[in-house]
C-alpha cells in the first residue's frame, strides 16, 4: 500500500496532467459507490452485485456500436421498451405509473416524479428492484441475472466480477504488471498477425515473450482464473478474465504455481506459473520449439469473444513498471 503511495505521489509531481485524470476517475468511483451503497440501502442486496452488472455494461457499451454512449457515472443501458414496458407506445415514457402499468421496469429512484433511464438513480433503483423481486440471495440473484441476460457467460462474467469487488472492497482494481520479472532475460517484438508453423492456417493471435525454462509467470490483472489444463495448441496454459471483461491467456508453460485454482482470484504481479515449451501435441508434449511465454488478450462484446494485439498493451506494462521502479 504504501508503495503505491509512493508510486501515486511522484507520478502527481511529474505529471499534472496525468494526476488531474486521476483525480477526476476517482471522484467517478465514489460518485458510483455512493450509487451501488445507496441500491444496496434499499434492496438488502450486496454493492457489489451492482458494481459488477454497472462494470459489465461498461465494457459492453465501450466495445459496441449499437448502444449509446453513458451520460452519467452508470454504464448500465436499460432498452426504451424494457424500460418503458413492452407493449407502451411511448418508447420515452417518464411517468412511473403509466411505466408501471406496461410492466416496465424504469422507476423513479430519486423522486423527481420521473422515471427517467438516463438518471443514474432511477437506474440504479430499477435494477435493485428487479434483483430484489426474485430475492437478496445469490442463487436468487443468479436467475434474476438470466432471466435479464440470457446468456450464461455475462452471467458467469458478472458474478465473477461481483467476487472481486467483494474481495478488494473497491472499484480502483485497474492495476496491471508486466506477465515476466522485469529482472529475468527475456524479448519479445510484434508478431501479431502472423503465421504460424503448426495446426494447420491459424494467424498468430497474441505476443512470443522469449525466456528461459522456468521464468516466473505472472499474472497481468486483477482477475480471476477461468481455465487452467491442457491444449493441444498452447500445453499447459492459464486464461484470466479481468474486470474489463478481457480475458488473458498465457500458454505453453512449463508448470502451474502449486496454489492455484480455477476459479481463484488474482492479482498483478502474483506467480501463477513459469516459463516452458509445452503443447503441439498430447498432454506432456514439449520442447518443439524454443521455451516462451505466449501471451494473448480476447474481449467479451456480450454476444462474442475476439483476440486484439496485446504488443502495446505488454510495452505500456513494461514502461510502468520499470518507472516505477526507479523511482
Ligand atoms: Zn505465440
Amino acid at each position: 500500500m504504501h508503495k503505491l503511495f509512493a508510486l501515486i505521489t511522484s507520478i502527481t509531481m511529474f505529471f499534472p496532467a496525468f494526476a488531474q485524470a486521476k483525480e477526476e476517475q476517482d471522484v467517478i468511483y465514489e460518485k458510483r459507490m455512493e450509487l451501488y451503497k445507496k441500491a444496496e440501502t434499499v434492496s438488502l442486496i450486496p454493492w457489489y452485485y451492482f458494481a459488477a452488472i454497472d462494470q459489465y455494461e461498461r465494457n459492453i457499451r465501450q466495445v459496441r456500436r449499437d448502444i449509446p454512449k453513458a451520460e452519467g457515472v452508470l454504464g448500465i443501458y436499460i432498452k426504451p421498451q424494457i424500460w418503458a414496458g413492452p407493449l407502451n407506445k411511448d418508447k420515452n415514457d417518464t411517468n412511473p405509473f403509466t411505466i408501471s402499468q406496461f410492466g416496465g421496469l424504469g422507476i423513479d429512484g430519486n423522486g423527481d416524479g420521473m422515471a427517467d433511464r438516463n438518471d443514474d438513480e432511477d437506474v440504479i433503483f430499477a435494477i435493485a428492484r428487479y434483483l430484489q423481486s426474485y430475492g437478496t440471495d445469490h442463487e436468487h440473484i443468479k436467475i434474476a441475472l438470466w432471466d435479464y441476460y440470457q446468456r450464461s457467460k455475462t452471467v458467469d462474467l458478472i458474478l465473477g466480477k461481483g467476487r472481486i469487488y467483494k474481495k478488494y472492497g473497491t472499484l480502483k482494481l485497474d492495476e496491471h504488471a508486466f506477465p515476466l520479472p522485469l529482472y529475468a532475460n527475456y524479448s519479445y517484438k510484434n508478431t501479431w498477425g502472423d503465421a504460424r508453423g503448426w495446426g494447420g492456417r491459424r494467424i498468430h493471435e497474441g505476443t512470443d515473450i522469449f525466456a528461459g525454462y522456468g521464468v516466473p509467470v505472472r499474472s497481468t490483472c486483477y482477475g480471476i482464473v477461468e481455465l487452467k489444463g491442457w491444449n493441444k495448441y498452447g500445453g499447459w496454459r492459464i486464461g484470466i478474465r479481468d474486470i474489463n471483461n478481457t480475458y488473458h491467456y498465457f500458454a505453453h508453460l512449463n508448470g502451474f504455481a502449486s496454489y492455484l485454482r480455477e476459479g481463484q482470484i488474482v492479482e498483478p504481479g502474483m506467480i501463477i506459473g513459469s516459463v516452458g515449451s509445452s503443447g503441439y501435441g498430447p498432454p506432456g508434449t514439449s520442447g518443439k520449439f524454443p521455451p516462451h511465454l505466449h501471451y494473448g488478450m480476447y474481449k467479451d462484446n456480450g454476444y462474442t469473444e475476439w483476440s486484439f494485439d496485446p504488443y502495446p498493451h505488454l510495452k505500456y506494462w513494461e514502461r510502468e513498471e520499470k518507472w516505477k521502479k526507479r523511482k
